[in-house]
């Protein structure tokens, strides 16, 4: 079965599940040329295996409101792949979870934890509990109910969860907690764990400055730097702050973050100062307004920071966040570089505006690796018992991020897809991601 007939069998299988289709179709269609170089990948049905998840694990999450009154919620695990190490993937808790979102981002996940060079299969899960507004007990209950359905399917050698969207520290060490309580293992099942208890130095930056040390190396590789550079980011949260972090110690000017509410606007960009005074607040689930009193800007109600000028983008909030009237004007507004800190934040048309318009480009699995590189850092310190310091983490992590700008650029450039230095990361990510599963695949026979 040819590429498109696999994408024509997917397309009729799961047209319920549109991201997942979306996700499944930007890898095959640039990976046709590595395809026709390889037959066995044709004859063994490589393609045909890896668009179905090895299984998917679904449950019933009952628990107690602070009113004593039941909850009851859905929640998932997709055991993607384990060709090429335990699955390894967040969890993601918020309404919009449904078996779709969850199988676009394991799908999605092999590969980008392939690009790492780091022994890791692919998963997801999560759980369409919404964390919002709920308070410090009821969270911690729902978290513990998670787990104790969800140990039985994970260890550390088995299936490696982690945070997402609506999972951080606080959820992390709920889940470890309970996990420990009920397996009396103390041991490496998930990662993000606080470091005072086996938790990695950097795991929480790692997502965010990871994809500014990828963006550092886009522009060298067309010979330009971020001083100066003027940088839109949409979210909030972990990965947003963060890389507007890295921005500033990188000499570029990050003018603008959102959340579901709006996009603050600071054209005197944020400083470090800014940035702490961002995250607490955040942390405190109090508005992005407020900062407005302490360091003016400008607030857009509703609106997200596309409309404004800006010399590079950072989609750092959530999946299909970038249409294509928003790709339109990130191009007018003079957006030159874009990386994916969000998983899929440009949907299938915004992809294809830009790359059209030769926006330098990295798509999220290459681009947001840095987070689950940490975590296999950490899955590393764990197994050992040592730990690192934040200065060797962070010297890895660059290499890491070096590592797999380099070998997009090197299969885009081998596979045909550079055009006059224009380096088409999204094949060239695709291509070294899938080839690295597909080989162990060939190697394993039939069986998976
Ligand atoms: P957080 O929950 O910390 O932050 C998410 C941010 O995005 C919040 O500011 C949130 O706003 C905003 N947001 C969420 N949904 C929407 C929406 N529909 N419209 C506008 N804004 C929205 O999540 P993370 O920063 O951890 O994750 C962000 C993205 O990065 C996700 O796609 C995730 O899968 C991806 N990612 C995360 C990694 C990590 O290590 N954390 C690793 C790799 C990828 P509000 O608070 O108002 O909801």
């Amino acid at each position: 079965m040819s590429i498109s007939q696999a994408i024509e069998k997917v397309e009729a299988r799961y047209a319920h599940q549109p991201e997942f289709v979306q996700a499944v179709k930007e890898v095959a269609l640039t990976i046709a040329p590595l395809y026709d170089a390889h037959p066995e990948y044709q004859k063994m049905k490589i393609f045909e295996r890896l668009v179905e998840p090895d299984r998917i694990i679904s449950f019933r999450i009952n628990w107690e409101n602070d009113k004593g009154e039941v909850q009851v919620n859905r929640g998932w695990r997709v055991q993607f792949s384990n060709a090429l190490g335990p699955y390894k993937g967040g969890v993601r808790f918020h309404p919009t979870v449904n078996q779709s979102v969850l199988k676009f981002l394991g799908f999605e996940q092999i590969f980008k934890n392939a690009l790492t060079g780091l022994p890791m299969g692919g998963g997801k899960g999560g759980s369409d509990f919404d964390p919002k507004g709920k308070t410090d007990s009821e969270i911690r209950r729902f978290c513990y109910a998670f787990m104790r359905e969800l140990h039985q399917y994970v260890s550390k050698d088995i299936d490696v969860p982690a945070g997402d969207i609506g999972v951080g520290s606080r959820e992390v060490s709920y889940m470890f907690a309970m996990y420990k309580n009920l397996t009396h293992e103390y041991g490496g099942v998930l990662t993000g764990k606080g470091v005072g208890f086996g938790g990695s130095l950097m795991r929480t930056e790692a997502t965010g400055y990871g994809a500014v040390y990828f963006l550092a190396n886009m522009l060298g590789a067309q010979s330009d730097s971020f001083k100066g550079k003027k940088v839109l980011l949409s979210g909030a949260g972990n990965v947003s702050l963060h890389a507007a972090e890295k921005v500033c110690m990188l000499g570029g000017i990050p003018i603008a973050v959102s959340d579901s509410k709006g996009t603050l606007y600071d054209e005197n960009g944020l400083n470090q100062d800014k940035i702490d005074w961002l995250k607490k607040q955040k942390a405190e689930s109090k508005p992005l307004t407020d900062y407005i009193a302490v360091y003016g800007g400008e607030w857009f109600a509703g609106k997200k920071p596309w409309h404004l000028k800006g010399d590079v983008a950072i989609p750092s909030a959530t999946q299909n966040e970038v249409n294509i009237e928003d790709a339109k004007m990130m191009v007018e507004n003079g957006v030159k570089y874009i990386a994916e800190g969000a998983n899929m934040p440009l949907d299938a048309d915004a992809v294809d505006y830009v790359r059209e318009h030769r926006v330098h480009y990295a798509p999220g699995k290459a681009a947001n690796a840095g987070g689950v590189a940490v975590s296999a850092l950490e899955m590393s310190q764990n197994s050992v018992r040592q730990y690192k310091t934040f200065e060797q983490i962070d010297e890895r992590l660059k290499t890491i991020m070096k590592n797999i700008h380099d070998s997009a650029a090197e299969a885009s450039d081998k596979y045909n897809q550079t055009d006059n230095n224009y380096i088409d990361y999204m094949a060239g990510a695709n291509i070294v991601g899938f080839k690295r599963v597909a080989d162990a695949l060939i190697a394993y026979g039939i069986l998976n």
